[in-house]
């Protein structure tokens, strides 16, 4: 029997389709990948109509693709061909929240922005937050552990998950620390989902730590001169205010931003470097704090102007120059990287980096943004109009070697957030040594014996 015969029959109520549109929006995600059709979308209402897809994969050998928002940007949700995808759509429930745990229990396909309005409707927050949190899924996020721009004060989604409860690549459900704070018995299985790209099992459901709301902020926006005085900024604000968010980008970004969205331009004049950071900010203490700062930063020659946010819809002006900017490239297709060291490194990472880059790149329009504060930068890289697309990605790919070489000398990883996926899969050995590799592929033998759980992402295919 085939894989459609065999859920059928286990689940008469599954719905499964083939349509051709579907199968197309289905198979891909945010990276603009070209993968292939997967054979069919499966689209399941509860965990236990979950574990009989996995069963049915099982029995007639047919990979699985877990597929959430689709805002990935490693490929990690797209159909390599003849998978079946698993959509989370009709999984989207948020409810059980507990007001003493401070919890609350959520589908996979619960949309991540959805999650943070619930927080605030109950007096509390989620503080997980990036541009795609409109389209992304918790369940995506817990595979790919997302971070975003709050990572600095409130850590990652791995800090967030108080309990998840998977279907296994055996078709086993697993329920995975239940909101315990404390759980001393045994492995913590729970980690071990968060960030597996799906390639040990599906979530059907998570329990989710909430934090108080954030007092009053403001944000302010900075032109620093080069990358050293953006890591200068950071200690010096860092020791005086309380930040919650410290971004930076360069140039190249303001400038696709601001053409993208017309936007007028944030100070007098134009900066190599600007950085974006939100503080506590609950009275005149507070913004004496900012400005003593901001007059210090000034007076070292690291700063050369500012603005700092008076208003809640300035706060999310100023936002804007920043989450606005994977929007504003995406239709140029870049190519991405997305590479973190340690913090301390920074300085040393931004300028070897920079010698790389105007070596190999000199005439590739590069755009540097991210979170630096987390020690996570982004580049996008554009192709030029007179370079064919094959050209440009080998050339990317070339450069990419590099890239991940140096961040492998100082200790770095090749993907700080958004995974592995299908795209730095030939990579994963640059800043992962073999051991380490032969121990993933273990614990992925365990849980996934017969390779049926998004095959190609994170280790590439065989061949
Ligand atoms: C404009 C933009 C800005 C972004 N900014 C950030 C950022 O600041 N920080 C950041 O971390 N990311 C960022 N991202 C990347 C992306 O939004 C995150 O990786 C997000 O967590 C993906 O969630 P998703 O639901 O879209 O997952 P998808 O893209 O659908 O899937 C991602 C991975 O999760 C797996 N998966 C999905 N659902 C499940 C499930 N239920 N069980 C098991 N596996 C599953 C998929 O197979 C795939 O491997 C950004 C993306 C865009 C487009």
């Amino acid at each position: 029997m085939n894989f459609a015969a065999t859920i059928a029959k286990a689940c008469p109520g599954l719905k499964l389709t083939t349509e051709p549109s579907v199968l197309e929006s289905h198979g891909r995600d945010w990276s603009d990948l070209e993968g292939g059709a997967p054979l069919a979308v499966a689209f399941p209402n509860s965990g236990e109509e979950v574990r009989q897809l996995v069963l049915a994969a099982r029995q007639t050998a047919t990979p699985l693709v877990p597929s959430g928002g689709r805002t990935g940007l490693s490929g990690g949700a797209v159909s390599l061909g003849g998978e079946v995808v698993v959509s989370f759509e009709r999984m989207r429930r948020i409810g059980d929240y507990d007001p003493v745990d401070r919890t609350v229990t959520v589908e996979p396909g619960a949309i991540t922005q959805s999650v943070q309005q619930f927080a605030l409707e109950q007096g509390l927050y989620y503080p997980v937050s990036f541009a795609s949190e409109g389209s992304s899924h918790i369940g995506g996020n817990i595979a790919t552990n997302a971070g975003g721009i709050r990572v600095l004060r409130y850590g990652l989604t791995r800090d967030r998950v108080a309990g998840v409860k998977v279907v296994t690549g055996r078709g086993d459900l697993l329920d995975c620390n239940r909101g315990l704070v404390k759980n001393a018995s045994g492995y913590d299985l729970r980690h071990l989902f968060i960030g597996s790209e799906g390639t040990l099992g599906l979530v059907v459901e998570a329990t989710l730590r909430l934090v108080d709301p954030p007092p009053p902020s403001r944000v302010m926006l900075l032109a620093v001169q080069d990358m050293n005085s953006v890591m200068n900024v950071f200690r010096r604000l860092q020791s005086s205010l309380a930040l919650s968010a410290f971004e930076f980008l360069d140039d190249r970004s303001m400038f696709h931003v601001r053409r993208a969205y017309q936007l007028p331009g944030p100070l007098e004049e134009d900066s190599p470097w600007y950085v974006i950071t939100e503080f506590d900010c609950d009275g005149e203490a507070d913004e004496q704090a900012a400005l003593a700062c901001f007059e210090s930063c000034l007076e070292r020659g690291w700063v050369s102007d500012g603005v700092v946010s008076q208003s809640e819809r300035q706060i999310a002006e100023l936002w804007r120059y920043r989450e606005g900017i994977a929007e504003s490239v995406a239709p140029l297709a870049p190519y991405k990287n997305d590479l973190s060291v340690r913090i301390s490194r920074v300085p040393e990472f931004l300028s070897r980096l920079q010698g790389l880059l105007s070596e190999h790149y000199p005439a590739y329009d590069v755009l540097r943004y991210g979170h630096i504060g987390d020690g996570n930068i982004h580049l996008n890289i554009l192709r030029p109009e007179h370079v064919s697309r094959q050209e440009f990605k080998d050339r990317c790919e070339d450069i990419s070697q590099k890239c991940y070489e140096l961040t492998a000398q100082l200790g770095g990883s090749a993907s700080a957030e958004h995974g592995i996926g299908i795209i730095k899969a030939p990579w994963l050995g640059t800043t992962r040594s073999e051991a380490e590799i032969e121990m993933m592929r273990g614990i992925k033998n365990v849980f996934d014996p017969d390779g049926i759980m998004n095959p190609g992402k994170i280790f590439e295919r065989p061949g």
